[in-house]
């Protein structure tokens, strides 16, 4: 082969490692494919927009909350159950275990709404963990725990932005302290960095992610890019002035 031809070659294979290398890392604890269908990133485009007000953030939230739920159930255990028809006995399909809800507020509580429509009976576990502006640590503040948390069934964490993966690692931790498995922990999140990502796989091997995008880095702030800004601000419509 020719000098030429070698170093194109080279340059075009490092291009594409470095173009298909997020989709191509393995993270075993997601439960869905990396990359959004064409309908999520439709709504993901407008979720991103600055100029996204505050109403239809809110309804595009909801949509994205109800794929979310779709591929959360993908991922829980099944029974088939006898039923009647008007017509005829048939075998259908029922979730085999009563399903446990955990927000991590404020953000948590914006996708809170999808998950009930589809869980109306599902207990409601809250943390407040702040993340401090400066150093992004978090804080704990405040918990209420569901007295059946710890029941051998699975616990879902709504939690729509994943940076560092800090605040959602403390969070994993206090449920485990109160008895909660990591195998029965999902993790449902619209848009995720791959920093929190690896952190929460190598800390949590056993959790299930159930997201709608993995971005594709955080910036010095540590927020995610390209992201959409402070999820809670532009959710519940309290932007003063951005901290991106
Ligand atoms: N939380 C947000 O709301 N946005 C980010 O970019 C990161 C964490």
């Amino acid at each position: 082969m020719k000098k030429t031809n070698v170093i194109w070659f080279g340059l075009i294979s490092l291009y594409s490692t470095l173009a298909i290398g997020m989709e191509e890392r393995s993270f075993p604890i997601v439960q869905c494919p990396l990359t959004p269908s064409t309908h999520e990133q439709i709504l993901l485009t407008k979720l991103r927009k600055q100029e996204t007000q505050t109403k239809e953030f809110r309804d595009i939230v909801s949509k994205l909350g109800s794929h979310l739920v779709s591929k959360v159930v993908n991922c829980l255990p099944t029974q088939e159950i006898k039923i009647q028809t008007p017509v005829t006995q048939c075998l259908g399909l029922a979730l085999e275990k009563k399903i446990e809800l955990v927000s991590v507020m404020r953000s948590g509580d914006a996708l809170l709404e999808s998950f009930v429509l589809h869980f109306p009976d599902a207990h409601i576990s809250k943390f407040l963990i702040q993340r401090d502006e400066e150093t992004a640590e978090p804080h704990f503040k405040y918990m209420k725990i569901s007295p059946t948390i710890a029941s051998d069934c699975p616990v879902i964490i709504v939690e729509p932005m994943i940076a560092t993966g800090g605040t959602l690692g403390m969070v994993i931790n206090l449920l485990k302290e109160k008895g909660v498995s990591e195998h029965n922990i999902i993790i449902a999140s619209v848009c995720v960095a791959p920093e929190g990502l690896e952190r929460l796989s190598a800390n949590f091997p056993q959790i299930k992610m159930i997201l709608n995008v993995l971005d594709e880095k955080l910036n010095d702030r540590k927020f995610i890019v390209p992201g959409l800004g402070d999820f809670g601000d532009r959710y519940f419509g309290t932007t003063e002035k951005p901290a991106w």
